[in-house]
Parts: C-alpha cells; sequence; structure tokens
C-alpha cells in the first residue's frame, strides 16, 4: 500500500498533468464568450481579437502603449494616514490596503502618476487602477492627483487623467467625500495655468470620480463601450420607476447625447491624445492638421 500511495500515485499524477494546458493560456471574452490565446490578447492590448471588446486594462499595462518609444517615468504618491478612521468591516481596512498592494505589484494606491514624452512633447498622464479596491478614491488618490496637476503646471505639460472608479473609498469616510473639492481644485490650476486637461474615460467610470475631476476635461475621449455614470442604472431605474433606454450610461449613448467628445479605439488613443495636445497648446501650427482632421 506504502509503494502504491508513494510511489505510484505520483508519478501517475505527473503523468496526468503534464497533458493539461497551463490555466492561464487561454481566456473567454465576456463579451462574444470566443476563447482568447492570451499572448495575442495581451499583444493587442487586452482588446478582443474576434469582437473588438476592450477589457479593463490596468496602468502599468497600459502605460508603454501612451509614451514615445515606451519610455515613462513614475512617481510615488505622496505619503498619507493609511487608515485614518481605523475602520473595520469584515476586514480590517488596514489589512485589506495590504492585500491590494501585495496584489498591485508596485503600486501603492488606486491611482498611478507618470511622466513621459508623447509626440515629443512632456506629458503628464494619471491613471486610475480599477483593479486596486475598485479603483476607489480616498486621501491617497486625491494627493496623488494634486501632486499629478502640481507637476503639469511646474512643467509646464498638459494633463492626462484616465479614469476608471467605483467612485469614493468608503473606508476612509469624509475624508474620501474631502478629494472631490480637493482634485475638483487640482484641476482648476491646470486651467488656470492655460494647459490642457484631457480626461479619457474607462470601463467603469462612476461614483465621486465622476462627479469631481473626470467630469471637468477640456476634451473627454471614452474607450468603447464603458460604463460612465454617477449611480447605477438600477437605483436610477428604482427611482425614477421609468425603463432606461438601451445602452444608458454606455460611451456611446452618451456620445450621442453630448456627455463625451469622441468614443476612440484603444489602438488609436495614443495618436488622438498627441493631436489634441498639439492642437490645444500650439494652435496655429496644427491649423492644417487641424483641418484635415475635421475633413476626415
Ligand atoms: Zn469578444
Amino acid at each position: 500500500m506504502n509503494w502504491l500511495t508513494n510511489f505510484v500515485r505520483p508519478k501517475l499524477r505527473a503523468l496526468v498533468a503534464r497533458k493539461e494546458a497551463p490555466e492561464n493560456l487561454w481566456l473567454k471574452c465576456p463579451k462574444c464568450e470566443q476563447m482568447l490565446f492570451m499572448r495575442d490578447w495581451e499583444a493587442n492590448q487586452e482588446v478582443c481579437t474576434h469582437c473588438g471588446h476592450h477589457m479593463r486594462l490596468r496602468p502599468l499595462k497600459r502605460l508603454p502603449y501612451l509614451f514615445d518609444e515606451g519610455r515613462y517615468e513614475l512617481h510615488p504618491l505622496p505619503r498619507v494616514i493609511a487608515d485614518p478612521l481605523k475602520f473595520r468591516d469584515t476586514k480590517r481596512y488596514d489589512a485589506r490596503l495590504k492585500e491590494a498592494q501585495a496584489k498591485a505589484q508596485g503600486t501603492t494606491d488606486a491611482l498611478v502618476v507618470s511622466s513621459g514624452p508623447m509626440g515629443g512633447r512632456i506629458a503628464i498622464v494619471a491613471l486610475l487602477d480599477f483593479g486596486f479596491m475598485g479603483g476607489s478614491m480616498g486621501t491617497a488618490v486625491g494627493e496623488g492627483l494634486v501632486m499629478a496637476a502640481d507637476l503639469a503646471v511646474a512643467r509646464k505639460a498638459p494633463l492626462i487623467v484616465f479614469s476608471a472608479s467605483g467612485g469614493a473609498r468608503m473606508q476612509e469616510g469624509i475624508l474620501s467625500l474631502m478629494q472631490l473639492t480637493r482634485t475638483t481644485i487640482a484641476v482648476r490650476k491646470v486651467k488656470e495655468a492655460g494647459l490642457p486637461y484631457i480626461v479619457v474615460l474607462t470601463d467603469p467610470t462612476t461614483g465621486g470620480v465622476s462627479a469631481s475631476f473626470a467630469m471637468l476635461g477640456d476634451v473627454h475621449i471614452a474607450e468603447p463601450d464603458a460604463i460612465i455614470g454617477f449611480a447605477g442604472p438600477r437605483v436610477i431605474q428604482d427611482t425614477i420607476r421609468q425603463e432606461l433606454p438601451a445602452g444608458f450610461q454606455r460611451s456611446e449613448y452618451l456620445l450621442e447625447h453630448g456627455m463625451v467628445d469622441a468614443v476612440v479605439h484603444r489602438h488609436k488613443l495614443r495618436e488622438t491624445l498627441i493631436r489634441l495636445v498639439s492642437l490645444l497648446m500650439d494652435p496655429i501650427a496644427s491649423e492644417g492638421r487641424g483641418l484635415a482632421v475635421a475633413v476626415r
């Protein structure tokens, strides 16, 4: 019996295991349900190669696609008090935070601030990370956005924000809500300096973030089929007691109704941002190109 359990069984298991494909080689598109080869999907910026569905791309994976030759610098978020209210629900907030930091591999909260050349011009890019506690905005995110705005003003550079958030971070209570005004003031500083502030709305942008800096851009670009809104559709439907139209709170619907200026495929984002910044920062030099865009 010992020989059977200690020797034969592991041998058999090893034989069977070798035939199985590694679990992380394929994934299923949540929209068209086709199987995607992981490597192709990653090379395609996490857009489905069959139906073009844009999946949620985390900041560190997105950054190389934005800057010239993928060169950029990361700016660590300012240090803040980690758990100001000593909050606890089913778990302690500081434990939740540590867990998210361990999973995020290198980022400390739900915002990543970076700078680098885009079309030969330095740009400050701040990206919210939905994978980090639902992209929720607490003190660290607020401080990070203020830092990004200050960087933009100091370097006379445009500020580009990628939003993806479930809203305010409830574990920080009122301190989290205060970030709505703080980030609004930060954005205002950029505008007062005459610098462009562009927002790229990605799936999902909701709650306190959509009620503050994500809706204050000079230009609003959205990724296709992203959910953008303040409250969820079910809450609205229950409040107004009316059936909501198809595609409600999706990028394309919001474009039709004037809430966003353009819906842009992820592959075209970099060139669109470069063109926009160029139009906003040196309108005379890029007049010809601007006209070409309009005619097309
Ligand atoms: Zn698909």
